[in-house]
């Protein structure tokens, strides 16, 4: 395995996402970053990257794939660039260009015969590296291959690439679509939005009379979406001209555009960019805004309502290791010295998932999850009605 890049720090909590400083200077040109994720492998979830990538490429957009699937990439065979080696820049790796797609892929860094033996911190950690050390120029969209799966790399790249959102890939099958149901909450845990559910192998159309014949159980993609509220983008159907061209290297969208399953790709492709266009893609418990309003910090959920939070309810609520024990899990912090009148001095966005700030007191080690202060905002809302009813 070729090793490259600077070490970057592996963070142990699992909901901890960078901030926009921290977006790793290859990403950093990047509009859009989509992870295109499957429950388990097996499900087309790399030949619905490949061609998901070109039909965006197709509609004008610059686009950009990375193959994380650490356990089997599969990217350079697919695109035909078995054995090719990226060049490098310093620390960085350059993306290679296929077809007017960029890509790169941990495949062209591994050997044939180079079994993949990385697993748990270590292919989180070479995951993350291998990340950060990709240098892309400017991308409307970087589609991101993940490894199938809902564990610590799926989740570490999740926390690491700022993702946009995600797309999750399924057959039509209930046992697919059990697993697919996980990677669907894992992305709702780490507040990523999903961009959309895709079902692959949805039926199967005579190239001959253009009837579809649904082969497996059909509409689970679209039930799978229903169930968690997020939207359908499309059905691709098993074609086995989308297999053969995975097969020698070329993508279907290369050889055709005309086909049913090309146009399937286009459909999704024109979907996928109106969806991403209306800049409404918001994890769950993500802050639509924040600001200061009275001296307090005001945040807008994604459904529209709004909390305040006064400075001092939030400095005794602090959860860094100085105002609350690590081995205890007790709060150090003695409310009583917290002035009443404590302010926010700054406060900025942690990824997407959390809101760090700096109070008058000089204290600024608190990292706040928006999941933490949904929670406060509700006890807030008892505690006043307690009042009013005392
Ligand atoms: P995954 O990345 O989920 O493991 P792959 O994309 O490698 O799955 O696909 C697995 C196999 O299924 C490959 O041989 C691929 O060519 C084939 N395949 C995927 N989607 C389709 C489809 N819609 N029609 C026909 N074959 C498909």
């Amino acid at each position: 395995m070729t090793t490259f890049g600077e070490d970057l720090q592996m963070s142990d909590d699992k909901t901890r996402r960078p901030s926009r400083q921290e977006v790793p200077r290859g990403l950093a040109k990047v509009s859009n970053i989509i992870a295109v994720a499957s429950g388990k492998g097996g499900v087309g979830k790399s030949t619905v990257s490949t061609n998901f990538a070109m039909a965006l490429l197709k509609t004008g957009a610059k686009v950009g794939l990375l193959d994380a699937d650490i356990y089997g990439p599969s990217q350079p065979a697919m695109l035909g660039a078995v054995g090719k080696r990226p060049e490098m820049r310093g620390d960085y790796l350059i993306p290679m260009e296929r077809h007017g797609l960029k890509f790169m892929s941990l495949g062209l860094l591994m050997t044939d015969d180079q079994p993949v033996i990385w697993r748990g911190p270590m292919a989180s950690k070479m995951i993350q590296q291998f990340l950060g050390n990709v240098l892309w120029d400017d991308l409307d969209y970087l589609i991101i291959d993940l490894p199938p799966g809902s564990g610590d790399v799926q989740i570490t790249l999740a926390q690491q690439a700022q993702l946009t959102g995600a797309v999750i890939v399924t057959t039509p099958q209930q046992v697919a679509l059990g697993v697919a149901k996980k990677g669907l909450q894992m992305f709702e845990t780490v507040n990523v939005p999903i961009v959309g559910v895709i079902e692959n192998m949805s039926g199967f159309t005579c190239p001959k009379c253009g009837e579809n014949t649904p082969i497996f159980k059909s509409g689970g993609g679209e039930k799978l979406a229903a169930d968690f509220k997020v939207d359908f983008l499309g059905s691709i159907p098993l074609d086995p001209e989308l297999m053969a061209c995975g097969d020698d290297g070329t993508p279907l969208l290369v050889k055709t555009t005309d086909s049913s399953s090309a146009k399937a790709f286009i459909h999704l492709a024109k979907t996928f960019k109106e969806k991403v266009a209306k800049g409404a893609l918001l994890g769950k418990n993500e802050a639509r805004n924040m600001e200061m309003a009275n001296g307090n910090l005001e945040v807008e959920w994604p459904e529209g309502t709004k909390n305040e939070f006064t400075p001092y309810n939030l400095r005794i609520n602090c959860g860094c290791a100085l105002c609350i024990s690590e081995d205890t899990g007790q709060r150090i912090l003695d409310p009583k010295q917290v002035p009443l009148d404590i302010k926010i001095g700054a406060f900025e966005r942690v990824g997407r998932y959390a809101v760090t700030m700096s109070f008058s007191d000089g204290h600024n080690t608190g990292i706040y999850k928006f999941d933490m202060l949904r929670e406060l905002a509700k006890k807030q809302k008892d505690s006043s009605r307690e009042s009013f009813s005392v």
